[in-house]
């Protein structure tokens, strides 16, 4: 199959060192260490569109921010852009593309120029948006498989920190399991469930709701926290703890989330379907508490939704 390409989608404006210029004329240098050794960190949000009230919503932005912080702390920055100059950044972009549908918005903030592995300067960020609709498998549900690769492990390539550099654990199981026509689960060190390549992963298994802890090695998840907060209002019994690979055949249902998958219903793993191999009851439901939240129809939790548009251009 071919390589499936996103240039159709790509923005007129990119931001890049807080100015709006076209994307094709943000360029960074080829021995920037961003680059040479994967010194980037990053953030994948979402827009939604709300019809209801014609405004395009940023999901929990502040908490995707505050996660940027903590990993440019990790990695040691000289004078990043702070949470403020980025959020900025990020309705700069929206506008300047007219963004008015679901989206997705990239932050990245890098090593730029040449330096070695331990240059903390010169910092540079950058942030695009592009059209993406909801994910087709939201509503059909994926095939998994246990890939023969371990997550990296806290104490040596932390997956809490969103960087670019520990991606390749996540494509190397990928592309197992991409071999296989699935997606991945990987085990950690101690064969324990972490996580997919991009993404969490829930169980349902004898009435409750079953996911890895945050030290399983897994990012600190926004989805996983979101959900975990819709189910305990379903009133969903919800289990944060070391999941075995042996439960993952045990469940009745499961899904992988993510700012990208959203809610990924698993059908199969290792080619055992879950039940009958089809999204299961307790998936839907969230499917749809998680719908009714980002699109604005939750009022609990309209704190978590920033709006893009002023009242009176939402017309556009
Ligand atoms: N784990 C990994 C490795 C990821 O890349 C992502 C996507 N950001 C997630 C989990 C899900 O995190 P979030 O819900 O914050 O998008």
């Amino acid at each position: 199959m071919a390589n499936t390409s996103q240039n159709s989608d790509r923005p007129s404006f990119a931001i890049f060192n807080g100015k709006t210029i076209p994307f094709e004329d943000a360029k960074i240098s080829i021995m920037a260490p961003g680059l040479t050794f994967a010194v980037t960190v990053f953030e994948g949000l979402r827009g939604y569109w709300c019809m209801d009230d014609s405004q395009l919503y940023v999901f929990r932005m502040e908490d995707h921010l505050k996660r940027q912080e903590f990993s440019m702390k990790l990695i040691e920055l000289d004078d990043p852009p702070s949470s403020k100059d980025i959020a900025r950044h990020i309705m700069n972009v929206l506008h300047a593309n007219e963004m008015r549908e679901d989206c997705y918005i990239r932050t990245q903030v890098f090593v730029d120029d040449w330096g070695d592995m331990v240059a903390t300067s010169p910092v540079s960020s950058s942030v695009i948006c592009r059209a993406r609709a909801r994910v087709d498998a939201f509503q059909t549900g994926k095939d998994f498989v246990i890939v023969s690769w371990r997550r990296n492990a806290d104490d040596a390539s932390p997956p809490r920190i969103k960087v670019s550099a520990n991606y390749l654990n996540s494509r190397l199981a990928g592309l197992e399991a991409k071999r296989s026509g699935a997606n991945a689960i990987i085990l950690n060190r101690d064969g324990m469930v972490s996580e997919g390549p991009g993404g969490c992963i829930f169980l349902y298994r004898d009435e409750k709701l079953v996911t890895p802890t945050i030290n399983d090695g897994i990012l600190e998840s926004i989805t996983r926290n979101t959900l975990l907060t819709l189910a305990a209002d379903a009133g969903i019994e919800v289990q944060e703890r070391r999941v075995g690979r042996t439960e993952l055949h045990l469940a009745s249902e499961g899904f992988y989330c993510g700012t990208g998958q959203e809610l990924t219903p698993i059908n199969t793993i290792d080619g055992k379907p879950l039940s009958d191999g089809k999204p299961g009851p307790i998936t839907r439901i969230l499917q749809s508490a998680y719908d009714d939240l980002v699109r604005g129809r939750n009022k609990k939790y309209l704190h978590w939704l920033t709006p893009v548009w002023p009242d009176e251009s939402r017309e556009g």
